[in-house]
């Protein structure tokens, strides 16, 4: 048996909004929040669902830092920084008070890394699967929030960290088990538990981007949104994608070679860097930026004309991307 939902928001979640005077120590019915003068408010809301973003028997701990860190993605692709989020829970009976401890001491974690509190949300339970939902607010300056249309022929597309790497981890996953992946591949595994918003370094590209995304749904696919809403076309090159020395190794050894498996580096999601693109002018000023982040930043690509990403190999010839990402329905 767990306590009821009020000594649970009372023991467990009242803490966790301590640091932020406009959640009343949760007290309230809702919460007042008041971004600095100047700015305005960025928005987001990711949910995740046992069973489907997680399992049941996964570390509570990491479940809450995964759903905070979709969010905090989400802020940095905007160019926000992060300011309070609010969290929905509807447990089950499996859920216990031990699991929501866990859950809040990971939420505790990230609080302190990425500098954002808690300043509300709701409780209820459920006969079906857990079902988590964070709404993460950042602030930007008015009218600087970066979105996904501003993309402009003969800009640069950049992309930060290395790609590919959570999808592979789920490809070694699946084939060789958790315990092999953990010996042989720890940063991988690492990169598919855990994802790392680029919250430094997105408000810092502020101004010198014209459009972002972070990538969640596959590099491609992503590339593909921001082209949809910039009303444009782009070219990626397949050899200037970055990747991990991890994945460069296993390809070696397992696989013939990187193209045999260009799909889940083209395709995969979960890797939470960020893609934008740029004016070529910007690029000094976005290296000192990523530097100042300790964030590594490269550029694959090329915005063009017309509409579709196109994906070219060393010899110029196209790689077909079939997949096109991960969608839910
Ligand atoms: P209401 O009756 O208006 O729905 P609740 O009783 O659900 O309000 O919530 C009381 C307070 O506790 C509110 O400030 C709400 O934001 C907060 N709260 C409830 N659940 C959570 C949670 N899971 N995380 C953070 N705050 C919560
Ligand atoms: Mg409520």
């Amino acid at each position: 048996m767990r306590p009821g939902e009020f000594d649970l928001i009372a023991r467990y979640f009242a803490p966790l909004a301590a640091g932020f005077p406009g959640a009343a120590g949760l007290k309230d019915d809702l919460a007042v929040v008041r971004p600095s003068s100047g700015c305005e408010l960025a928005t987001t809301v990711d949910a995740m669902v046992e069973g489907v973003h997680f399992l049941s028997d996964d570390p509570p701990d990491t479940i809450a830092r995964k759903v905070l860190r979709a969010n905090l993605s989400d802020l940095a692709a905007a160019g926000a920084r992060p300011l309070c989020y609010f969290l929905s829970m509807s447990l089950n009976n499996s859920v216990d008070e031990v699991w929501v401890s866990q859950f809040a001491a990971g939420l505790a974690d990230d609080q302190k890394e990425f500098g954002i509190s808690l300043a509300g949300g709701d409780t209820t339970s459920t006969p079906g699967p857990v079902t988590l939902s964070v709404t993460a607010m950042g602030e930007v300056e008015q009218g600087r929030a970066v979105r996904r249309s501003g993309a402009g022929t003969n800009d640069d597309v950049w992309v930060t960290g290395t790609i590919g790497d959570a999808a592979n981890a789920l490809h070694l996953i699946e084939n060789y088990g958790v315990r092999k992946v953990s010996e042989e591949y720890p940063f991988l595994l690492d990169r598919y538990r855990l994802p790392v918003p680029r919250s430094a370094l997105g408000p810092r590209l502020v101004g010198l981007v014209s459009a972002m995304t972070d990538i969640s749904d596959g590099l491609v696919a992503d590339l593909g949104h921001i082209c949809a809403a910039s009303g444009t076309g782009a070219e990626l090159s397949f050899y200037d994608i970055p990747l991990s020395d991890d994945v460069r190794e296993f390809l070696g050894k397992e696989e013939k070679g990187v193209e045999s498996c260009a799909i889940r580096i083209l395709s995969g999601g979960d890797d939470y860097e960020l893609l934008f693109t740029a004016p070529t002018a910007s690029a000094p000023l976005i290296e000192k930026a990523a530097r100042l982040s300790a964030v590594r930043v490269a550029r694959i690509g090329n915005i063009v004309s017309g509409d579709g990403v196109r994906v070219v190999s060393a010899d110029g010839a196209e790689i077909e991307v079939a997949a096109g990402g991960w969608r839910h329905f």
